[in-house]
């Protein structure tokens, strides 16, 4: 079958994402052919548009989707045809009506979940859900930073965070995500555009800063975000919105109190088929539950990626964002 899709020939802006066609093959042994209702746009999409992140050229681009499984090769068990499946993983592509893909990396939905919302939260909830509970397993009582609360990892994580009994210091760009963060469990919001965070967050908490920080924002908010560690805290850094993180001193951190910092990926964290079913299940329980909505913020049209990718670099976006193929 032919199948539209989006490539990447060179890195660069928005305009070098290019739409073409290509025909898919019957899927090989341990593959499926997957017709995708719907694609999730996150960040790391941008860093391997822009060459931030290396892939080989061309290249297809794209993490996350759902849809129908439309034919499966050998050896594939647990899937057949007409399962609707998701995906947080795998080789890059997910910007296509359709794909042959490992079946490794794709997770059967329950009925309770609708492709939309799985596209939308798969690899930002699995995120999550390892930022939380494995990573820094959050204790019910503790207060915490997160940065860029009202986006899509960061809506997920203030909802879940509020469910285990958290409380969450949140900090959002504007009045206007600061609202939507607020709503969306955070039981402070700094604007940290006009606001010193590590300030804030010492009055927050009566002077002794917070035990972990997920910062997925990166160079603009690395300095700050250790400086609002309490003693022994961990400096969660986990994205780089704002650009890559400069290269620090170890001084830095005993300075502040013998903090720890970790640089975690998600590919680590569900790199076992075991790991990713835990991980897809406890999101869809917590979905599922109602605990933690999903938000799409917005939707373009798969061909619109382009538009997508300079809303989200511009900091227009909120929530998740979905493609429509
Ligand atoms: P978001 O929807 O959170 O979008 C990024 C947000 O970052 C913006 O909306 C903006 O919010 C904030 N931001 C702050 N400074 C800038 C800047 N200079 N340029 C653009 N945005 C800025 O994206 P995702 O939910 O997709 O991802 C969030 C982060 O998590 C990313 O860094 C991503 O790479 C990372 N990530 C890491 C994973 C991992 O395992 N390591 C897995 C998944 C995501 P505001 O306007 O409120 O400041």
């Amino acid at each position: 079958m032919k199948t539209g899709q989006i490539r990447i020939h060179e890195t660069g802006g928005p305009d070098k994402l290019i739409w073409d066609q290509q025909t898919l093959g019957t899927p090989g042994a341990g593959e499926a052919l997957v017709r995708q209702t719907a694609v999730g746009l996150n960040f790391i999409d941008t860093y391997y548009r822009s060459g931030l992140y290396k892939a080989p050229l061309p290249s297809g681009i794209g993490s996350e989707g759902a849809g129908e499984i439309l034919a499966v090769g050998e050896g594939v068990e647990g899937l057949t045809v007409g399962d609707r499946v998701a995906y947080a993983s795998g080789p890059l592509g997910a910007y296509a009506e359709a794909r042959v893909m490992p079946a490794r990396v794709l997770v059967k939905l329950p009925p309770a979940i609708d492709e939309r919302t799985a596209a939308a939260m798969m690899l930002q909830g699995t995120t999550v859900e390892y930022l939380i509970r494995r990573l820094y397993p959050v204790q019910a009582g503790q207060t915490v930073l997160l940065h860029a609360a009202a986006g899509g990892v960061g809506l997920i994580a203030a909802q879940w965070l509020r469910h285990l009994g958290v409380t969450v210091i949140g900090t959002a760009g504007g009045p206007e995500k600061a609202a939507i963060a607020r709503a969306h469990g955070c039981t402070h919001v700094i604007d940290y555009r006009h606001e010193d965070v590590a300030r804030k967050v010492r009055e927050l908490t009566g002077g002794e800063g917070v035990p972990v920080v997920y910062d997925g924002v990166g160079r603009d908010t690395f300095v700050g975000s250790l400086d609002s560690l309490a003693r022994r805290g961990l400096m969660v850094s986990f994205g780089n919105a704002s650009g890559a993180v400069e290269p620090f001193a170890p001084a830095m951190l005993s300075a502040r109190g013998s903090l720890f910092v970790t640089r975690p990926t998600l590919f680590d964290y569900i790199a076992t088929r075991a790991e990713l079913e835990a991980s897809a299940q406890a999101l869809f329980d917590v979905v599922a539950s109602g605990a933690v909505r999903i938000n799409i913020g917005q939707t373009y049209a798969l061909r619109d990626a382009a538009q997508a990718h300079r809303d989200l670099e511009a900091r227009k976006t909120t929530g998740a964002t979905v493609l429509l193929p």
